[in-house]
């Protein structure tokens, strides 16, 4: 990938971006209470007195949303920090009925780690980049406020108040859009793969800040500016771009970029100005005196660490290594939790419906998987979650087309069939008459008449025009309509044509 710059009237930019991740933590209950925190409930339904901030309620560390957070800390290679404990953000809104945040801004629960893009999709081993994370630290939401609802009325749901965050923050080591959405997509697929967030944008379960600045090359780190709350990575793109773009104009007549907070609207594809940015002062953050300090047994994060599944790259390695996957197929399988998965499950089915190690079959699956099943759920508009064909059905048609009774061709059929009919591809192949024939003597007598009829094409490849030996194989196919061993066919028109 080429190195992003922007081209301006004094000379060329780089571009500077860190993001700070907001990632709901997958846990039934709150940070500090014992509401529930499912996604749609009705507005209020589930607000404890703690989440309300009724006088004299106390806070409790939720143990689930802590060992959440520390599990992502190790997905990321991040230093554990035994020690931690929860500040007060102090501020004012309608949705924030404590008057604080509690968070942790002195003492997080998780210090430095990395995450490692790929900027080529072709090859995930190639063009590779740590992106450092300085930190992973907790903290509640607050509620949500909805406005407008009346001409003159505004509402406010608190179910969303007091649910666990993790907030993600990354080093300023991002330098195009491209690598931005990069390291977005793979931190959504590590906290899948781990199961502390399911990394919904669109519910508001993932949702970016996203810092830019921009600097001529060599220089030193310009002011940035932080747009707030965006979500889907697209947007965030879309974002830095802009957001870019503006500063170098800003700055190349001769302005100067305000450390400010802005808000992007999707609509138009820009940012405008916000609030002037706050500092850490200005909240009067202070040791929160209703928490005890966090302090974790070696054993609490060892506990964590071997509760981690098999992650994104060293699956991708595994596939790689052990199945003699190309590392494109490897990544596309390991992008995401679910067709690692679904993949998984459909190997285990193949090795053992055909008798074979999960190497041998891996290829077959692997492929079939990536373009059959992939092409067919996009054609439906379905996710693997709803595929109308499951991978024990699947490793049927696979092992059909490995023991010679159907040919690739003729599977591609059956599959079709699967998906119209909810019929097994066994069943499928009797009751049409699908059976591959690899009777050489049935197939001779049709390659005989092939050739018969096409004599002057006979005699041009026999004056070395080889093309045609494909047109030759071709014709036999259609006229056994498919239904031909495809080696066979080819061995017996080499043999008849000398
Ligand atoms: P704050 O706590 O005020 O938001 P931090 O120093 O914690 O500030 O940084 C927040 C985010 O801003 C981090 O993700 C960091 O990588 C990013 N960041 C810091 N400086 C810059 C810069 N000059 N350009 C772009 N991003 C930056
Ligand atoms: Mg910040």
């Amino acid at each position: 990938m080429s190195t992003y710059r922007i081209q301006g009237a004094t000379g060329e930019w780089e571009v500077v971006i860190g993001l700070e991740v907001h990632a709901q933590v997958v846990s039934k209950s709150k940070l500090f209470s014992g509401a529930a925190t499912a996604f749609g409930a009705e507005p209020n339904a589930q607000v404890s007195l703690v989440d309300a901030a009724m006088p004299g309620m106390l806070p409790v560390p939720n143990r689930e949303c802590i060992r959440q957070a520390v599990r992502t800390g190790l997905a990321i290679d991040a230093q554990i920090n035994k020690y931690s404990r929860f500040d007060r953000k102090n501020y004012f809104y309608a949705d924030l009925p404590q008057g604080y945040q509690i968070s942790q801004l002195y003492h997080p629960l998780v210090g430095e780690g990395h995450i490692e893009i790929s900027l080529d999709d072709k090859n995930p081993e190639a063009e590779v980049k740590k992106i450092g994370v300085e930190r992973i630290h907790v903290e509640q939401d607050a509620g949500k406020l909805m406005h407008d609802q009346h001409p003159t009325m505004s509402y406010v749901d608190l179910n969303r108040s007091g649910v666990a965050l993790m907030e993600i923050v990354s080093r300023p080591d991002m330098r195009s859009p491209a690598e931005a959405g990069a390291y977005l997509r793979k931190l959504r697929a590590i906290l899948r793969y781990v199961g502390s967030c399911d990394g919904n944008m669109e519910e508001g379960s993932m949702r970016a800040d996203v810092n830019v600045s921009v600097r001529k090359v060599g220089d030193e780190l310009g002011t940035r500016t932080e747009t707030k709350n965006v979500n889907s990575v697209r947007f965030v793109m879309a974002a830095i771009e802009h957001e870019a773009m503006r500063q170098v104009d800003v700055l190349e007549s001769g302005g100067k970029i305000a450390q400010e907070t802005r808000l992007f609207d999707p609509d138009t594809g820009t940012t405008r100005s916000m609030r002037s940015k706050e500092d850490a002062h200005d909240y009067r953050y202070f040791p929160d005196p209703d928490l005890l300090p966090l302090e974790l047994t070696d054993s609490f994060i060892a506990d964590c660490r071997e509760s981690l599944p098999e992650l994104p790259d060293a699956k991708r390695h595994r596939y790689e290594n052990a199945l003699g996957l190309t590392p494109y197929v490897a990544g596309v399988l390991t992008a995401e939790v679910e067709t690692a998965r679904w993949f998984e499950a459909l190997l285990a089915e193949c090795a053992v419906q055909q008798g074979k190690g999960e190497d041998v079959v891996a290829k077959q699956a692997a492929n079939w998987l990536t373009s059959e099943l992939f092409g067919a759920l996009n054609r439906l508009g379905r996710g693997l979650d709803d595929s109308p064909v499951g991978p024990a059905e699947a490793a049927e048609l696979l092992a059909l087309v490995s023991d010679g009774t159907i040919s690739n061709t003729i599977a591609k059929q059956v599959f079709e069939k699967m998906l119209e009919t909810g019929d097994k591809a066994g069943a499928i192949v009797a009751r049409e008459g699908l059976k591959q024939e690899s009777d050489t003597g049935a197939i001779d007598a049709v390659v005989a008449k092939i050739l018969a009829d096409n004599a002057d094409k006979v005699a041009q490849y026999k004056a070395g025009k080889e093309a045609l030996f494909g047109f030759f194989v071709g014709q036999t196919m259609k006229a056994m309509q498919g239904k031909a061993n495809p080696q066979v066919v080819n061995e017996l028109i080499k043999k008849a044509l000398g």
